[in-house]
């Protein structure tokens, strides 16, 4: 007998917590239960019970080229079959390291670890090790992994369930973060002018990818470089979101702001477990072995998940991709913004890049008190009406979407047409 979404997820619930191994998948926040995925490949999806559906979730980031791309796969395929780890050092680190500092000029020197929140622990240590300093600014809405230092007014799955500062993570840590909001340079300068001589690092998303999708004003990322440079406070862009996602160089070529510091996931694996941080020689020379400031990881550098890397770095490098890639996020969120006003229904859409936001609200949202001020209920019964049609988007209103290159002009006009649908239905 076929084995349903519905069965699976009974099962799940009583072996994993909330049924799932990472929150916001099990639709607690838009209610109902999440589907199974049996494959995935080009822009869609596949469930259990043999459903398709377009995908702008993209394994929350990673699969820019769309699922299951031969030239990924096919690399993958060869790596495996020299052996799936070593625990010595592997070519393959070395290429992913040249054209990680080929790519990002900000990056002299970078370490691979296995995953976003490795990353970004991992730098605001170096941060800390490197100025003797223990404060850390983060911004309300913005995520950077589940660390102890980060789930302080934390965005995604967080901010999502309303428990954006976790228990557990205890006060001495968290009175450690400082938190500010997301966009108010103002706010920032205040801050500086109070604390900058503690203060480790600034971490920002510089475009923000887990309160929705929220690009940063005109000058912003520029007025934070000039803040912390004055102050001696490092910079440290969290990419792993943005980056090879926004452009080629991540949003600090986007955006033209170097920062000190990056942290990137997602992308950088081809879907693979993988992060890596990186930056001025100087700093990532105090990383162990090099320096006194310790970090390591047994599966770090696999030798499989950076073949995969590398393969999907080699994609994204064909001349062209990131146009097309931003023309595609175009047609979507101008065409759901045209459908939406055709409705008559308050709408707004944000983008960048290869990444987009949608908000049930009529103003254009540039802060995280405008974010969650957007009509939820609304969101939420839009989703439903949305996966009912064959479209997965995030089962938040707080997460940012993502296209494809293998997202066609008909796959777009598909998901148009579904839309105008949803709408309809979802309309209280
Ligand atoms: N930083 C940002 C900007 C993210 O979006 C995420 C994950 O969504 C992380 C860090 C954490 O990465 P991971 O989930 O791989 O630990």
């Amino acid at each position: 007998m076929m084995t349903t979404n519905h069965e699976l997820f009974q099962r799940a619930q009583q072996l994993m917590p909330g049924g799932v191994n990472s929150p916001v998948r099990a639709f607690k926040s838009v209610g109902g239960e999440p589907f199974f995925t049996a494959r995935a490949d080009g822009a869609y999806l596949w469930d259990v019970e043999g459903k398709r559906y377009i995908d702008y979730v993209g394994s929350w980031g990673p699969m820019i080229v769309g699922h299951n791309h031969p030239h990924v796969r096919e690399a993958v395929e060869r790596a495996v079959k020299n052996g799936l780890s070593y625990g010595t050092p592997c070519p393959a680190e070395v290429t992913m390291a040249e054209i990680i500092t080929r790519l990002i000029p900000s990056i002299d020197m970078v370490r691979m670890v296995n995953s976003g929140t490795e990353a970004t622990m991992s730098a605001i240590r170096l941060a800390r090790g490197a100025t003797g300093r223990n404060l850390i600014v983060k911004f309300e809405g913005c995520y950077h992994g589940h660390g102890d230092s980060f789930l302080v007014k934390a965005g995604s799955g967080a901010l999502t369930f309303g428990v954006p500062t976790s228990p557990g993570v205890p006060k001495a840590n968290a009175d450690l973060t400082l938190t500010l909001a997301y966009n108010d340079l103002d706010a920032a300068v205040r801050l500086f002018d109070e604390h900058g001589h503690d203060i480790a690092g600034l971490i920002i998303e510089p475009v923000a990818g887990n309160m929705n999708c929220i690009p940063p004003k005109d000058g912003y990322l520029h007025g934070l470089r000039e803040l912390c440079t004055k102050h001696g406070a490092l910079l440290i862009f969290d990419e792993v979101m943005t980056g090879f996602r926004v452009a080629l160089g991540g949003a600090q070529a986007h955006y033209g702001v170097t920062p000190d510091l990056t942290t990137f996931g997602k992308i950088i694996g081809g879907g693979m477990p993988v992060g890596a941080y990186g930056g001025r020689r100087d700093l990532m020379q105090q990383i162990a072995p090099a320096g006194p400031i310790y970090q390591a990881g047994t599966l770090s550098g696999n030798p499989v998940a950076m073949a995969a890397g590398l393969a999907m770095l080699e994609l994204i490098q064909a001349p062209g991709f990131y146009d097309q890639l931003a023309a595609r996020t175009r047609l979507l969120t101008d065409g759901l913004q045209a459908v939406a006003d055709g409705e008559g229904v308050a709408f707004s859409t944000n983008r960048v890049g290869g990444m987009f936001g949608l908000f049930f609200t009529r103003e254009k949202v540039e802060s995280y008190a405008q974010a969650t001020a957007a009509d939820s209920a609304m969101f939420n019964r839009f989703f439903h009406g949305m996966l009912e049609r064959g479209m997965y988007l995030a089962p938040s209103a707080f997460e940012a979407g993502f296209v494809s290159s293998a997202h066609s002009e008909q796959d777009i006009a598909d998901t148009l047409e579904a839309a105008r649908g949803a709408l309809r239905a979802g309309r209280a």
